[in-house]
């Protein structure tokens, strides 16, 4: 067995509390593409990512405009809908069935862990699977509207159910505040958590990048208690960081992370769980 592939498994078998942190490196392994990488949405056409700042002062100002634009325009994600988890997505699920993983923390927003049956799953920035109303909070399947329907009879945009306002899609866009149930929820987790395993991001966007920086922090504090005797219980509140990822990245380099495990999500995290599998016989 993988020496390092040995230890994440088990420092995942010595934890109470470990949670996953998940971005575009699982989703490129379903086929779909990044924004920033050398095949990026955003590398290819920087006019689209000058356009997205716009989309959420768009929604804004006018949300039939707003409405229109998304349903008359070709997706720059192409349709997700269709794409499939992969076996990155499946090791996840197979982590909380076993009891280990308690969430998973994602900035993708294809819906892929919940497709692949994840039970608990904050989507920081939306789901293209989802429409949310920016008023009241709340969440609707996108199937739940005909969307085209409501164009057609002129009566754009489509409002909330609860509370009336106009919705939009859930997907989080430039200077749009982060959705407060799931801001509250991951803080809450990272805060929580003794063992972080992150896969597939480099956590660079903020404020989302502030979630493996606030577990270390824990880890650093729970340290220094330790040395000055103030820490009654051995490793109360140590945090174990593992990263997966293709490249070494800035939690690498910045000791963010414990430890780096280089590869692609979709092989390792599987081989994670054989492992895990294997020593808990
Ligand atoms: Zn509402």
């Amino acid at each position: 067995m993988d020496s390092l592939i040995e230890r994440a498994a088990r420092d995942l078998l010595k934890s109470n509390h470990a949670i996953a942190l998940t971005g575009a490196g699982m989703s490129t392994e379903s086929g779909i593409p990044d924004f920033r990488g050398p095949n990026g949405i955003w590398t290819k056409d920087p006019e689209a990512e000058k356009r997205a700042y716009q989309t959420y002062h768009n929604f804004l100002r006018n949300p039939k405009e707003y409405w229109e634009d998304v349903l008359g325009g070709r997706s720059m994600l192409g349709d997700l809908t269709g794409a499939r988890p992969n076996p990155g997505h499946e090791a996840l699920v197979e982590l909380e069935k076993l009891g280990i993983l308690k969430s998973v923390l994602t900035q993708t927003i294809d819906g892929l862990h919940d497709k692949a049956g994840s039970q608990r799953v904050l989507e920081y920035h939306g789901s293209v699977l989802k429409l949310r109303c920016p008023s009241c909070g709340t969440r609707y399947e996108r199937s739940e509207y005909d969307l085209q329907g409501l164009m057609l009879e002129d009566k754009l945009p489509p409002r909330c159910n609860k509370c009336s306002s106009p919705i939009k899609g859930d997907v989080v866009h430039f200077n749009e505040p982060i959705p407060s149930d799931v801001a509250h929820d991951s803080l809450e987790e990272a805060w929580k958590c003794d063992l972080m395993l992150i896969c597939g991001t480099s956590a660079v966007v903020y404020p989302f990048a502030q979630l493996p920086r606030i577990a270390r922090q824990r880890q650093v504090e729970a340290q220094q208690k330790a040395e000055s005797g103030l820490l009654f219980v051995k490793n109360e509140s140590a945090t174990t960081i593992i990263e997966i990822n293709a490249d070494p990245t800035p939690l690498t380099t910045e000791g963010i992370s414990d430890y780096l495990i280089q590869g692609r999500t979709a092989e390792i995290l599987p081989r994670i769980v054989e492992a895990v599998k294997k020593l808990s016989q």
